[in-house]
């Protein structure tokens, strides 16, 4: 570290178990770059000051997580379509007039499909939660080009709302919700495809890893593929589920790696090569705490 040495760090509250800094710190290492990357446990009261504070320190970028997501928007000077799309950013980039602000949840998700070979194009698709995860992963799903989507939420409302925010993006997809499993089972069985799934609530996530939020074995034989997007433990309740049923399950472990990759590649402007995604991954596995 020098006195040209950039700073980055992770704004959020809290912050202590992130793996950001461990996978962000790594990349500025395999690119050789004169950076640093920190975390910062921000309450919400002290926001607007920190990313005040940010700019005049000319801080390269933040990653931004809960519950800041939403809140930071008007802090800002501008914000990307995804960010827009979404109501929601996770990353920050640092111009003299102001930071502007990204969502890399959305393609971070998009490019772990990618990764994995699960393809939405075309296909009958179940959302699991109606959270700030789940926000980005309907994203993901209508973008990837999902023919009809089941939105699956203990709390009806929440599920509604979200339906509305994207309803106007995509008019010609139909968008279906529904608290009950029993509903949901009843509405998939009007397709002749089977479903691809995404899991996008906080269920299964450790400690508690005998839970999952759909628990109807009907459900999971109409299930071709799932995303959990949950990583701890790496396999959920839910992907064994899947996979007992005859699909093939993944865990949420690439859509976390693929965001920083993204935020790292606006910050740097450069592309990082697809070569380096297990030794990543590996790092954000021993970062863990379990
Ligand atoms: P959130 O905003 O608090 O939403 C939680 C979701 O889980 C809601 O849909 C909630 O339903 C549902 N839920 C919680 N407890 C439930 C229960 N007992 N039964 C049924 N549903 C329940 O949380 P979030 O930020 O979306 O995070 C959700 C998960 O995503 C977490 O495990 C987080 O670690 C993971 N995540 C992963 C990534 C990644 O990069 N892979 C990124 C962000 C988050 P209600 O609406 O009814 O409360």
């Amino acid at each position: 570290m020098d006195v040209n040495t950039k700073l980055y760090g992770l704004m959020g509250h809290p912050v202590g178990h992130s793996v950001s800094p461990a996978l962000q710190n790594e990349l500025i290492r395999l690119y050789g770059l004169n950076a640093v990357y920190l975390a910062w446990d921000v309450e919400t009261a002290g926001l607007e000051e920190a990313v005040k504070g940010g700019k005049s320190l000319g801080i390269g970028g933040f990653n931004v997580t809960v519950p800041h997501k939403k809140n930071v928007i008007p802090y800002l000077k501008d914000i990307d379509e995804a960010a827009r799309k979404l109501g929601s950013v996770n990353t920050l980039k640092y111009t003299p007039e102001g930071y502007v602000g990204y969502n890399t949840d959305l393609p971070g998700l998009m490019r772990a499909f990618e990764y994995d070979g699960v393809s939405f194009e075309g296909r009958n698709a179940v959302l699991i939660g109606a959270g700030g995860a789940a926000n980005a992963a309907l994203g993901a799903i209508l973008e990837s080009g999902a023919n009809r989507v089941l939105i699956i939420n203990r709390t009806m409302e929440r599920a509604e709302e979200l339906k509305q925010r994207f309803e106007a993006y995509y008019p010609a997809v139909r968008m279906d919700c529904v608290s009950s499993q029993t509903a949901a089972v009843k509405l998939m069985r009007e397709e002749t495809d089977k479903w691809n799934v995404l899991q996008a609530t906080s269920v299964g996530m450790y400690p508690d890893t005998e839970a999952a939020a759909v628990t109807e074995e009907a459900f999971y034989e109409m299930v071709d593929c799932g995303v959990d997007i949950i990583y701890n433990p790496e396999k959920t309740l839910f992907m064994k589920k899947v996979e007992a049923a005859g699909g093939t399950a993944y865990n949420g472990l690439k859509m976390l790696l693929f965001q920083g990759v993204r935020s790292f590649e606006i910050w740097n402007e450069l592309k990082v090569d697809d070569k380096y995604t297990e030794q990543l991954l590996d790092i954000m596995r021993g970062a863990m705490k379990r």
